[in-house]
Parts: structure tokens; sequence; C-alpha cells
């Protein structure tokens, strides 16, 4: 598969898995965390989504499209791993992370500090979604939905 396939594909996965779990957190209260601005896109569609929720968005730098930058206290620079600690507790109803790097010996070393991460920005019931395995005690596995190939992205409930 050319690479151009394979980015449609990872877009399309994530852009379902976002509407397939917005459904249900837009009935569960708490906060968004968006790991992995980038460029803003997922974190545009989850404020189309989830209108009027509070998104706090991490990044190592902003480099966000104008239309996508979130207000000043919501957005956070610097090591995820670091400024992201300073959240726990807030009880998110969903925390996206897209930070992985294609990079199988990189994203080894995320995942070793990603899941237990996201379990305690979570609130109990809470759902995480990952473009990286999240392989965690307190973090349940859910099916993705039907168009979206297994282990392409990882979906998970905080329990
Ligand atoms: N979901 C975004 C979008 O739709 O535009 C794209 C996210 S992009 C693939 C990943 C972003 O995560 C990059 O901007 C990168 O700087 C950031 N990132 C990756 N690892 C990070 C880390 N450990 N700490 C801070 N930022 C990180």
């Amino acid at each position: 598969m050319s690479r151009l396939d394979s980015f449609i594909r990872r877009m399309t996965a994530q852009r379902d898995i976002l509407d397939h779990v917005c459904t249900e957190v837009a009935k569960m209260e708490g906060p968004v965390v968006e790991l992995g601005l980038g460029n803003g896109r997922t974190f545009h569609h989850l404020r189309e989504r989830l209108p009027g929720r509070r998104i706090v968005a991490f990044d190592r730098a902003l480099a966000a499209h104008a239309s996508s930058i979130p207000e000043a206290e919501n957005l956070v620079l610097g090591e995820i791993r670091e400024t992201a600690s300073r959240f726990i507790g807030i009880d998110a109803a969903l925390v996206h992370a897209d930070i992985g790097t294609g990079y199988e010996d990189l994203d080894a070393v995320t995942s070793t500090w990603l899941p237990d991460l996201i379990a305690r920005l979570l609130r109990v019931g809470g759902i995480a979604v990952s473009g990286t395995p999240l392989d965690h005690p307190q973090l349940q596995r859910l099916p993705p939905p039907p168009s979206v190939p297994a282990d392409r992205y990882f979906v998970c409930r905080r329990v």
C-alpha cells in the first residue's frame, strides 16, 4: 500500500472513530483532552462535534492553522509526558492521542508512559482514542466502528 493510501486510511479511521465516540461523549460530563494538536484538524473536528465543550490541547509547539487554535488557557505547550501530568485528575470524558510517529522504536517508547497517563486523565467511564496501543489494566479495549481496520486505531474505556 502506498503511503498516500495509508494516510487516507488513517484519516478516515480517525474521523470515523471520533464521530463514533462523540455520540457517547456528548452525554458525559468532563472536558476533552487532545494530545498532539498538530495542524489542529482533529481539534477542529472535535470542537464541531462537541460544541461548547472545553477542549485542552497539548503539543511541543504551536503549529496549528489559525482557524484551529484553542483559547490560551486551553493550549499547553511542552513535552506531553510532563505537561499533561499536571492535569491528572481532570476527569476527562475523552482523551484523543495522535502522537504516533510511524517509527516502531519511537512509538514503543511512547507506549511505556502514554497508557498510564491517559488512564489518570480520564474519568471512570471516559473514552480514550489513540493511534498507538493502550495496554493498561484500567483501559478496556472497545471494538472500533466497522469501517475501521483492527489495530489501526485503538479505542478504550476507563474502568
Ligand atoms: N491530530 C492532529 C491534527 O489533526 O492536525 C495531528 C497531530 S500530529 C500527527 C502529532 C503532533 O503531536 C505533532 O504536532 C507533534 O509535535 C506532537 N507531539 C508528538 N509527540 C509529542 C510529545 N511527546 N510531546 C509534545 N508533543 C508531541
